[in-house]
């Protein structure tokens, strides 16, 4: 059902769905639905608007994007070439279209993805986009609508892509706060970062027929598995069925369900209730320069780095647990069925105070590794984490997490269990959780897995640990011939500590014993011990919605006007 956009100027177009030849005109007169099979193809943005808003309403926010190429990356092409084409190709500047309009008299903030443009991918322009359009309905006090098409986060802008999710999941959950309605509506592809983040925590999750979501894609799954995919696997149906979307709307009703929506929420919005709108603060613009010991600790290859942050004998979130904390008391289950053992968490001390340390749980043996799934945690792992995290804010406790994942469950299952919007509900939690969070990168930090538990005030990371927006292996598969370029994908994606420090991204960097943490696990655990300790005593201090705020313009400033600046400095 993956009907494409159909060229402007062409007569006749196949659909997608039946292979039917039909007449162009009679194709869009019917909203580029097929007449025959009823596939819906594919929306170009613009077209999008034109079906959804009132005629003439649209204003586009005045913000330009700026040209950016955070991390310098190459593979086959450099980055900047693939936008230029890309901005070619689709008229766009970018893969979102944000702005004001009218739905059936009802204002509104918009922003439409467009999937011709690099896959829709979340890059650090379309999160800043899609923040701002989210910031000007808070501004107007109106709803926020997003119509979702993702491959997911853009893997050109490493692991800055990434933060986009936490960005744009706090200025959703800004409008949560202040009781302005944000509505999602799912349209084929939505995948990835996307899925776990905007386009499921919002309050309404519309999918259109026939529109496919999921954290991890169909490809991956059949690779990760070796399974056939059920059918209708992560369509909207199955959506529906598994209890992931409010609806399915077809495409011919999808403008009459938002007018519905937007008149409920105006008519339960009392007037006259909101004070100020407190504003952002500006972002700091300055480059955060790799704190004190970070810039002098030598980090070798990246692809040597990866494979010492994947190392067996790398100390694991318990034993961390047994060495740098004291009386860990575990927690266990999601209390909706399930309790799953790629992430552990409970109570326990440190250095005397009580704190709750969530964390990947890998193993050292084959068999402990599959008894952990690898550290790659299920739905039900990330509900655990989301149930102690709000239990320590509940209690008055600091939390602490240990990120060591090669990225959460991509199985079929956890599509089942709804693993997008597990992982998108942990990112809006910990964007406003009144307690203070320092997060460790201690061994992997892969992808949206390990974002969902590592929105922190503070975000540390081992020496030899790596974060990324994707496995080497994935990025070289996709963007090189083949994934035998995994070591070059490592090196263009920026994944190292030194780096990550660089792009502010993390804080400070927790040296190990040479060669790796796998040779000294205590003396591993007392750096650690020590890095979470200088990092959080300051922070208990801090009241919470003074924490709160701080913690968002931390990921509010991973946006691009501060990245152009700085890469116009390049
Ligand atoms: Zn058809």
């Amino acid at each position: 059902m993956t009907a494409t956009v159909p060229r402007e100027g062409q007569l006749w177009s196949r659909c997608g769905g039946c292979a039917t030849l039909l007449y162009r005109k009679r194709l869009r007169r019917n909203l580029d639905v097929c007449p025959e099979c009823g596939a819906h193809a594919r929306l170009a943005a613009p077209e999008r608007l034109l079906q959804l808003v009132d005629p003439g309403s649209f204003t586009v926010l005045p913000d330009r994007p700026a040209e950016i190429d955070p991390i310098g990356f190459v593979d086959l092409l450099p980055y900047p070439h693939r936008l230029t084409a890309a901005r070619a190709g689709t008229g766009l500047a970018e893969a979102v279209v944000c702005g004001t309009a009218t739905i059936g008299r009802h204002p509104c903030a918009l922003a439409v993805m467009d999937f011709r443009f690099l896959g829709g991918s979340l890059g650090c322009v379309v999160g800043e986009l899609i923040t701002r359009a989210a910031e000007r309905a808070l501004t107007d006090g109106v709803p926020l609508v997003l119509v979702t098409a993702s491959g997911g986060a853009r893997m050109q802008e490493g692991a800055l892509s990434l933060m986009q999710m936490a960005t744009v999941s706090q200025a959703i959950a800004a409008l949560r706060e202040d009781g302005l309605l944000t509505v999602s509506v799912l349209t084929d592809p939505t995948y990835g970062g996307v899925a776990a983040s905007f386009a499921t925590n919002t309050d309404v999750v519309l999918a259109e027929s026939g529109a496919r979501m999921g954290f991890a894609g169909p490809r991956v799954i059949r690779q990760v598995t070796g399974r056939e995919l059920p059918e209708g696997f992560q369509t909207a149906d199955f959506l529906l069925r598994h209890g992931q979307v409010d609806m399915v709307v077809p495409r011919h009703a999808l403008r009459g369900r938002l007018v519905a929506l937007l008149a409920a929420a105006r008519a339960g919005r009392r007037p006259a209730s909101r004070p100020g709108v407190p504003r952002q603060e500006p972002s700091p613009l300055v480059a955060r320069p790799a704190d004190g010991q970070s810039a002098a600790t030598p980090v070798g290859d990246a692809w040597e780095t990866v494979r010492l942050a994947r190392h067996p004998g790398r100390p694991t979130t318990l034993d961390y647990l047994e060495t740098a904390f004291d009386g860990f008391v575990e927690l266990h289950g999601d209390r909706l069925g399930a309790d799953c053992p790629a992430v552990v968490g409970g109570l326990a001390r440190l250095d005397g105070r009580p704190v709750m340390v969530i964390g990947h749980q890998k193993g050292h043996t084959t068999a402990e590794l599959v008894g952990r799934n690898f550290g790659m945690a299920s739905p039900a792992g990330h509900r655990k984490a989301l149930r102690l995290m709000r239990l320590a804010a509940r209690l008055g406790l600091p939390v602490v997490t240990l990120v060591d994942t090669p990225g959460a469950d991509p199985g079929v299952s956890a599509e089942e269990q709804g693993q997008a919007a597990a992982i998108a509900d942990n990112i809006l939690a910990l964007t406003v959780l009144p307690t203070p969070v320092v997060a460790v990168i201690t061994g992997e930090g892969g992808s949206g897995g390990a974002l969902a538990l590592a929105v922190a005030d503070r975000v540390l990371m081992l020496q030899h640990a790596v974060y990324s927006v994707i496995s080497p292996e994935g990025c070289a598969a996709i963007l090189w011939p083949d994934r035998g370029a995994a070591p070059q994908a490592a090196r263009a994606l920026r994944l190292t500590a030194p780096d990550l420090c660089r792009l502010g991204i993390v804080d400070d960097l927790v040296p190990e014993p040479a060669p790796g943490a796998h040779h000294d696990p205590e003396a591993a655990a007392r750096a650690l011990r020590e890095a979470v300790l200088a990092h959080l005593l300051p922070l208990l201090d801090v009241p919470p919605a003074t924490l709160v705020r701080r913690r968002r313009q931390r990921f509010r400033r991973f946006g691009a006007a501060r990245l152009g600046a700085r890469a116009g400095a390049r």
